[in-house]
């Protein structure tokens, strides 16, 4: 049984998509079976993994509305397997933005996504959702079936307040629809450590959430900012660069939680 998580920060430009595709590219790199899912009509994970959004015949929109499976939808990146760090990808583009007033009349709406994983979820060992920058009905589909969160966030002064708004999200859906729902770990990136608000606040992410926050930390790394230009994760464009070395840090660091979990 495949491992689900969200990838989720209703505030915009986080990092949510960089974590997505770069973790996703280092749970394949050490041995892990993966399928990455967008859920962001912005289709920035599909592109950033290789795929094409505007040659996609199938995306998540079709599986949203039961008119694909998700092994119909699903596509593999040639780039991802040169690289050698293969996932698969259920893409998303604009089309996903419709699927949001077209579910409001459909029972169990938000139930749509864990309904279409169950089928597929002996395939993998992890499934990653990257989630849209709001706490929207395709957000609330991505947590319904996710055992847990990965909240990406850079140490800003801001910081704190939003992950109010998700925690209190969590907290509902935990409640309501979800009862595996967790968060698994606050992911401190775009770091600088020369920074010394960054630092403080770093500080008291540990000192609020102590061992929610995870020990490794991705740094601001120019190489995972220029990759998805060239359409893969910065763990495939530069595997030597200290962004790419990060990520694949915090996949075996997640490969480790989970035997714990
Ligand atoms: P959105 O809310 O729009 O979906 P997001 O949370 O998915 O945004 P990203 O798209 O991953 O955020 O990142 C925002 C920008 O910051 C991108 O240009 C990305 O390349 C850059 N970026 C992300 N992480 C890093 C990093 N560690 N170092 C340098 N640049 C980064
Ligand atoms: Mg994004």
């Amino acid at each position: 049984m495949a491992k689900i998580f969200c990838v989720a920060n209703q505030k915009g430009g986080v990092g949510k998509t960089t974590t997505t595709v770069n973790l996703a590219a280092g749970l394949a790199k050490v041995g892990q079976r993966v399928l990455m899912i967008d859920l962001d009509p912005q289709g920035n994970a599909t592109m950033g993994s290789g795929v094409d959004k505007r040659q996609l015949e199938l995306t998540v929109y079709d599986v949203l509305l039961e008119s694909a499976s998700i092994a119909e939808a699903r596509a593999q990146s040639d780039k991802l397997k040169d690289g050698g760090c293969s996932y698969d990808i259920l893409g998303a583009n604009r089309e996903l933005a419709g699927a949001e007033v077209e579910l409001v009349e459909v029972e169990r709406r938000e139930r749509r996504l864990k309904q279409a994983l169950a089928v597929v979820d002996a395939e993998y060992d992890f499934v990653l959702i990257d989630c849209p920058p709001s706490l929207s009905m395709l957000t609330l589909n991505g947590l319904c079936c996710a055992h847990g969160v990965i909240v990406p966030m850079q140490c800003e002064y801001f910081a704190l307040e939003g992950l109010t708004d998700l925690v209190n999200t969590i907290k509902q859906v935990k409640a309501n629809l979800n009862d595996d729902l967790q968060i698994i770990g606050l992911l401190r990136v775009m770091f600088d450590p020369r920074i010394t608000l960054q630092q403080q606040v770093s500080d008291q992410l540990k000192a609020h959430f102590s061992d929610k926050v995870f020990d490794t930390v991705i740094p601001r790394n120019v190489r995972l900012a220029e990759a998805p230009s060239y359409g893969v994760p910065g763990v495939v464009f530069d595997p030597s660069s200290k962004g790419a070395q990060a990520f694949v840090t915090f996949a075996q660091e997640m490969v480790d939680r989970i035997k714990a979990m």
